[in-house]
């Protein structure tokens, strides 16, 4: 495990790539990663069900991302939302969200998930599966 030091911060070097492979990337982490379980009805047609993913810092992620293809699209309060994925296997690698200003790395990505200890769970009680049940849904990071 590689320790970058960045602003008094303590950082975690990470790889990942999707599910084909084409797209790789490096990823620079905070020990405890701001990590979010999405359960809005958006997120949920995109993949399925609900997602997990993490908040990056700017300038974390080294990728290149025209090799990705993109969705953009309004999500609540018109906001502008870029969906990044992989040109051949579909795979989400990130999500930009203008309201924001911050990307958003799909944490399944990792190829080692073993940092991601913690996380929020957002729109729950707007929209979860009921056999999702989560105690503690509001807990902060
Ligand atoms: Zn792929
Ligand atoms: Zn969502």
């Amino acid at each position: 495990m590689r320790l970058y030091i960045m602003s008094e911060k303590i950082f975690v070097q990470k790889t990942g790539s999707c599910i084909c492979g084409k797209v790789k990337f490096t990823v620079k982490l905070d020990e405890i990663p701001r990590v979010f379980n999405c359960h809005c009805e958006d997120c949920r047609k995109k993949i399925g069900g609900i997602i997990s993913i993490i908040e990056l810092r700017e300038n974390a992620i080294d990728l290149k991302i025209d090799e990705l293809s993109v969705y953009e699209h309004n999500g609540g309060s018109n906001n502008k939302i870029k969906k990044h994925f992989c040109k051949i296997c579909a795979a989400p690698v990130l999500t930009y969200v203008q309201k924001w200003d911050k990307f958003y790395l799909y944490a399944g990505l990792l190829d080692d998930i073993s940092i991601l200890k913690k996380a929020i769970n957002i729109f729950y009680e707007d929209s979860h599966f009921p056999f999702m049940e989560i105690q503690n849904s509001k807990l902060k990071l």
